[in-house]
């Protein structure tokens, strides 16, 4: 067994290209690394296992993009510069084929960001994936969950709930067209880590998170660890042409609240920077909208169009309750 794994270690000796700052990567013991000078080391890990976050037989491509994309989003919500990931993979088998698409999508995203790959390890098992994202920020800058105050604006990138569409899509609870699946599937597939906004806004956000599990429980995490609390209107949310076909279908607004795997930023700044915010996003072509503000109320509340309100995302399994509009539908194609 170890041959085998000798052989694939190639695999991930040139499966990046080489920053000056990596004085030693894969091949010795540890890696070494030579910090930027005054900044400060942001890590963050993440594991993907199979039957709990992919299908054992997904694109290898995609998951080697994925894997390294939910941990550069970590980074890019602390405002870090990634840098350097470790990747550990459980395999059940030493596939070259698998492994040669995994790298293919890994090294794409890796060269996109200017990430070494350093190290890592590689043993025999149920197919797990797990890579650990090293960063840098300067001192006192990182942008963490606490910090939001009363009267900040509520802003999130890009839309909300495509992924959580597509994966309905995929596991035949909702019908979706062909044009629809295509337009929702690669938010599921390949996020793209919001790296340049998160940077952008060191010393501008208030408080900062990566939309993993749905934006009501991660807005929640940073109204926790603030100690305030959030209003958000749903009329403001940014959606899709095909999330917003969705909830005119269904009427279900929690869809784009409770759904995970977004990985877009959710962050809270003050009112008065504003035009800030508009001018980052303008210079790095990243749609940016605010959805709400950060109040001092009892409970977080999102205000639906027609004025009702609730608590977005609480425990709420929104397709539980389409099982019958989804009889009553069939997709186009
Ligand atoms: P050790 O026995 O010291 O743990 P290994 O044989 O596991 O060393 O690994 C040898 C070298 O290959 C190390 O530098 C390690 O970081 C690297 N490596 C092993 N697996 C991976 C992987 N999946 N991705 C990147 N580097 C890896
Ligand atoms: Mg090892």
């Amino acid at each position: 067994m170890a041959s085998e794994f000798d052989v694939i270690r190639r695999y991930f000796q040139e499966a990046t290209a080489a920053r000056d700052d990596v004085i030693l990567g894969i091949g010795d013991d540890c890696a070494l690394l030579r910090i930027p000078p005054g900044q400060q080391l942001a890590v963050s890990m993440d594991t993907l296992v199979a039957g709990r976050h992919f299908v054992a037989d997904a694109n290898p491509t995609n998951l080697g993009h994925k894997a390294l994309a939910v941990n550069l989003s970590d980074l890019a919500a602390m405002g870090a510069t990634p840098a350097w990931v470790t990747l550990s993979l459980t395999l059940p088998a030493a596939d070259t084929t698998w492994l040669t698409h995994f790298m293919q999508g890994f090294s794409a995203l890796a060269a996109t960001y200017q990430v070494q790959l350093i190290g890592g390890d590689t043993t025999r098992g149920p197919l797990s994936i797990t890579v650990q994202a090293h960063g840098y920020v300067p001192p006192d800058q990182a942008l963490r969950r606490a910090g939001a105050r009363v009267g900040d604006n509520i802003y999130v990138s890009g839309t909300l709930g495509d992924a959580g569409l597509a994966l309905a899509a995929q596991q035949g609870r909702y019908p979706l067209d062909a044009g629809a699946r295509s337009s929702v599937q690669p938010h599921l597939d390949r996020p793209t880590p919001r790296v340049a906004l998160g940077c952008a806004l060191r010393q501008v956000a208030h408080a900062a998170i990566d939309i993993s599990d749905g934006l009501g429980a991660d807005l929640q995490h940073i109204c926790t660890a603030s100690g305030v609390v959030a209003q958000i209107l749903a009329q403001h949310l940014p959606l899709s042409a095909t999330v917003r076909a969705y909830i005119e279908q269904t009427q279900d607004w929690q869809l784009p609240v409770s759904a995970g795997d977004d990985y877009e930023l959710l962050f809270t700044a003050a009112r008065a920077d504003e035009a800030r915010i508009r001018q980052i996003a303008r210079d790095l072509a990243v749609p940016v909208n605010c959805i709400g503000e950060i109040t001092a109320a009892e409970t977080m509340v999102m205000v639906l169009p027609d004025g009702t309100r609730c608590t977005p995302g609480a425990g709420y399994d929104h397709f539980a309750d389409l099982a019958e509009v989804c009889q009553n539908m069939q997709p186009d194609t």
